[in-house]
């Protein structure tokens, strides 16, 4: 058990640091002892993954926790679908774990960077309006509370409703078990569409594709549309070769974008029109791979991100409102602005908690001004909280408890369980104070 003073700590987007004093557990039992040992002196703790959270929702106010050597599977049901994974595996290596086993992952976000302890700990979720959110894929934890103890929380437990979206709020998960699927492919039909059609054709495209998501680029009337279609393993792949997608997803989709949004950034007149030309260079393609292939891209460009949930049917006025706002307000916006959905679940504290939702998540260049930056964000904040919207609890918003007691009905019941598994506030940070309320 190794404690290293003091390694300077940021987050992937540059918008949080800390300088926090690292600890780094080799076993569930030396995470147990520094959690117990941070307790009984009164100091805080704070789990890290890949610190790809945008929030203030990982910085340590003390001891950040590694987990980098908890990594990999601790057990299996094949039967079952079930897999237990260490809580520092990162997404990116779990399809080669559940490939022999003939599993995958039922959804999964844009990227796999992430940790699967982070991602399912602030609500990390893709699309698809039959799926739930990562967490939503949970069946059992293990997880250290507050006095150093370790809790097995299974399937049957209501503390699982808690524990499986947690914002780390709780304790230290040691492990996570996933109910996983046969794994499967995906058909990936990519299209370029007018705003006016894509949002009128809303509601069928969510209600008749598996997985459905658009990019809607500002100052345009563009939109990119991904329709994911779940195609049985044994479907052969097609579609570009490597060296073309290479080409679109590396070279055009990152390169090429980082050099425009650099551009946008020195002259941010010029965002609209380099906007129109990107839209109109859209073009279709359509691509059969593995489910893992087609739900993640690289994303190398590094930017800021604000993303909230509302009722589902209220994306296309939402979406007009924001397209509105940002001509009125004259904001020049390089990113486009993603669409996606997801079932709704019975999480407390998940954005898709009893309502069927649909995400607008709007992004910034990381070098655009950040004053400038903040406001448009705050516009759009207004537009989505004056729907009861549910901010991503990793992505950057202002909410405090009294709002989001508002929009979670069970938000009391989840401050009760934090109550029983950290009554001495061992894993606080500022975050947690400001959403959860003390
Ligand atoms: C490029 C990029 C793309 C993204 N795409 C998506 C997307 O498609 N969909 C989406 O919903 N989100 C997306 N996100 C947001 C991202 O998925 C979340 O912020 C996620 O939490 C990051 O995972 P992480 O491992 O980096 O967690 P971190 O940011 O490191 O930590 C997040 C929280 O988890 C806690 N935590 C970490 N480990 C543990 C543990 N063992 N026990 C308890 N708590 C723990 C931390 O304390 C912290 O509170 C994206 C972010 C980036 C930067």
């Amino acid at each position: 058990m190794s404690t290293v003073e003091y390694r300077p700590w940021s987050n992937w987007a540059h918008t949080e640091s800390a300088n926090p004093q690292i600890a780094e557990p080799t076993t569930v039992d030396e995470l147990r002892n520094y959690v117990a040992n941070a307790a009984a002196h009164g100091r805080r703790i704070k789990p890290i993954g890949a610190g790809h959270s945008f929030s203030g929702i990982g910085v340590p106010a003390d001891i950040q926790l590694r987990l980098h050597h908890l990594r990999g599977v601790v057990a299996s049901d094949v039967e079952a679908g079930r897999v237990t994974l260490a809580a520092g595996t990162h997404l990116h290596e779990i399809p080669a774990l559940l490939a022999p086993l003939g599993l995958a992952m039922a959804n999964l976000g844009d990227v796999d960077r992430q940790t699967i302890s982070g991602a399912t700990s602030t609500g990390t979720h893709g699309t698809g309006a039959r799926f739930g959110g990562i967490s939503t894929q949970i069946v059992g934890a293990r997880i250290v509370d507050g006095r150093g103890e370790l809790v097995a929380v299974g399937e049957q437990d209501p503390d699982l409703k808690a524990v499986a979206l947690a914002l780390g709020a709780l304790g230290v998960l040691a492990d996570i078990t996933l109910q996983c699927v046969p794994a499967f492919r995906l058909e990936a039909v990519e299209a370029p569409g007018k705003l006016d059609d894509v949002l009128a054709g809303w509601a069928e495209s969510v209600a008749a594709v598996d997985h459905y998501e658009f990019y809607w680029f500002p100052h345009t009337d563009c939109c990119l549309t991904k329709t994911n279609t779940r195609l049985p393993a044994s479907t052969p792949s097609s579609g570009p070769s490597r060296i073309r997608r290479y080409i679109d997803d590396e070279l055009l989709s990152n390169k090429l974008f980082g050099v425009l949004c650099g551009i946008g950034r020195a002259v941010p007149a010029t965002v609209p029109a380099i906007n129109q030309l990107s839209g109109r260079a859209l073009s279709a393609r359509t691509i059969v791979d593995s489910s893992t292939d087609v739900f993640v891209s690289s994303r190398a460009v590094r930017f800021r991100e604000m993303e909230y949930a509302i009722p589902v049917d209220q994306i296309p006025d939402a979406l007009r409102e924001i397209a509105a706002m940002i001509e009125r307000r004259r904001y020049r916006v390089s990113f486009p602005v993603e669409v996606r959905a997801a079932a709704a679940d019975d999480l407390l504290l998940s954005t898709a908690a009893g309502r069927e939702s649909g995400y607008i998540a709007v992004h910034r260049y990381f070098k655009d001004d950040a004053a400038d930056s903040a406001a448009y964000f705050a516009d759009v904040e207004a537009i989505m909280t004056a729907r009861g919207g549910r901010p991503h609890w990793g992505k950057m918003h202002t909410r405090d408890a009294d709002y989001l007691r508002s929009v979670y009905p069970r938000f009391d019941d989840f401050r009760a369980v934090r109550e029983r598994f950290d009554p001495g506030r061992v894993f606080a940070n500022d975050y947690l104070a400001r959403v959860l309320g003390d």
